[in-house]
């Protein structure tokens, strides 16, 4: 048996916030037993019948929600505000999966043959694994959960050992809502657990979000057996302020990206690149601006900067600053622990670099925290080149007022998601959401009408309604 989970409260570490039993490679086996031979049943609903029970759940979801916003700031850190709006955003989840599990529709022809009608339909796989991060404990779940549900399919879901009350709690409030206990199931525990997740022989299909490293990992292991994956990885994601964009506009926009959330979202702004004739002053007011972020506990009224997940993090982000440093970045806002209270926290000044250039890691990787690299480009297409010469594609933002610039961008750009006029992160929930290059192990999309596409596979059917009744002649 593994180590009892021990979540501290990325504040203040000298807090226990709650602990959890980890699962162990016998009971993952007995969870996913269990879960496959529930599938026939749940799958067997008519999909109208699920979506109801999807619509009861959001409805149950937003009477806890006050509640469960707390419970993620205590155990990841964020924002009161950003938790209220992930608790919200996963409710919104389920009604638009809600309405999916009524729509699982397909094409319909006549078929070639006389008296023939031709139509596909979209089944369920049948048992799927969800592996999620911590970064956003309850959306991420809910946007595997729903469409995998709504498609009839059974699931097991393993959350991050970092913060794992948010899944236990929309699992709770999906069993009250109707889903059979069987069918939906969490295993808890780290690397182990879900590896063993991925290794169980009924899986039909594994949906992981994470990074890279582990993504790519999981995406051989799973591949070589035939099961389906997905894979929401990793990113480095630009946004390009040409000359003409309004320079206060754009450093709210480079803030907003690179430090809300203290920079743990997948699609924060990492990197900032600026057209010539406004870089100095952008690059100014920029760091000015993060000097002046105010940092503290999530909980706290007027905190604009929360904590990064633990101290490890916090260490894995000065090793890349300090590297960026040594080879001739330029320092210009952040870079050190703040003292006083903060220091029991896993906190970090925002930070700010220039001069940087391949070889850091701040540029050729993913640095998971509050840090952006500033770069200058003498023209689009020099801005285009260094948003594209990195390894990730998962979002990219561009601020301009010129709309064929705009545009020119969107079309160059590697990027899974492009905003114009807007910062790196964010997204709707009716609209798909993934990467391309690194940041996808696989090319499925999550989200809107796509995320049932990778929780479902399709049976074409010819129906001959020309077939003579016994007795009757076929002429
Ligand atoms: P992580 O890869 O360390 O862990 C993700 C999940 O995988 C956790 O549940 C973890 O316990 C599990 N895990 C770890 N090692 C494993 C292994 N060998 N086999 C099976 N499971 C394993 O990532 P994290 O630190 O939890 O989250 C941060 C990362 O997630 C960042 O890289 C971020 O960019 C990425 N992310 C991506 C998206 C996206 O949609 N592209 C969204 C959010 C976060």
């Amino acid at each position: 048996m593994s180590a009892t989970i021990v979540c501290r409260n990325p504040a203040d570490a000298r807090e226990v916030v709650a602990t959890y039993e980890p699962a162990d490679a016998q009971e993952v086996a007995a969870v996913c037993a269990r879960a496959h031979a529930a599938q026939s049943y749940w799958g067997g609903l008519p999909g109208p019948r699920r979506g109801e029970l999807l619509h009861r759940a959001a409805e149950l979801l937003r009477r806890r929600d006050r509640q469960l916003a707390r419970r993620i700031v205590a155990e990841e850190g964020k924002l009161l505000a950003d938790a209220d709006a992930e608790v919200s955003r996963a409710a919104a989840v389920l009604r638009f999966h809600a309405g999916e599990a009524e729509r699982l529709g397909g094409e319909l022809a006549d078929g070639a043959q006389a008296q023939t009608l031709a139509f596909t339909r979209r089944r369920a796989l049948g048992l799927v694994g969800l592996i999620t991060p911590w970064n956003f404990p309850i959306a991420i779940p809910a946007w595997k959960l729903a469409p995998a549900l709504a498609a009839g399919n059974a699931v097991v879901i393993k959350p991050s050992s970092a913060a794992p009350g948010a899944v236990l709690e929309l699992v709770d409030v999906l069993h009250e809502a109707g889903v059979p206990q069987e069918a939906l199931q969490v295993v808890l525990g780290g690397a182990e657990v879900g590896l063993a997740l991925a290794a169980d022989p009924h899986l039909r299909a594994l949906s992981f979000t994470g990074s890279t490293a582990v993504g790519e990992q999981l995406a051989r292991r799973v591949g070589a057996r035939g099961v389906r994956f997905q894979g929401e990885l990793g990113g480095n994601n630009p946004l390009v302020v040409l000359a003409d964009a309004d320079p206060a506009y754009a450093v709210g926009l480079a803030s907003e990206g690179a430090f809300a959330a203290a920079g743990q979202k997948c699609t924060a702004t990492r990197r900032l690149i600026v057209e010539r004739p406004l870089y100095e002053a952008v690059l100014e007011a920029f760091a000015k601006r993060a000097r002046e972020l105010v940092l503290g506990a999530g909980g706290v009224d007027g905190v604009e900067v929360p904590p990064l997940i633990d101290a490890a993090a916090v260490e894995a982000v000065l090793d890349a600053v300090a590297q960026a440093q040594s080879l001739g970045a330029e320092l210009r806002s952040g870079g050190v622990r703040p003292d006083g209270e903060l220091r029991h926290g896993s906190f970090l000044a925002p930070t700010v670099l220039a001069g940087v250039g391949p070889g850091m890691r701040v540029i050729d990787e993913e640095v998971f925290g509050p840090v952006c690299a500033v770069q200058s480009a003498s023209d689009l297409e020099e801005a285009i080149a260094l948003a594209n010469a990195v390894p990730y594609g998962l979002s990219a933002a561009i601020c301009t007022n010129d709309l064929r610039r705009a545009f020119q961008f969107v079309r160059c750009s590697d990027a899974g998601m492009v905003h114009v006029n807007r910062s790196t992160p964010g997204g709707d929930p009716h609209m798909p959401f993934g990467g391309l290059k690194a940041s996808s192990a696989s090319g499925w999309r999550e989200q809107g009408t796509e995320a049932v596409r990778f929780f479902t596979e399709q049976q074409t059917v010819y129906l001959h309604h020309g077939a003579p009744a016994a007795g009757e002649s076929p002429l």
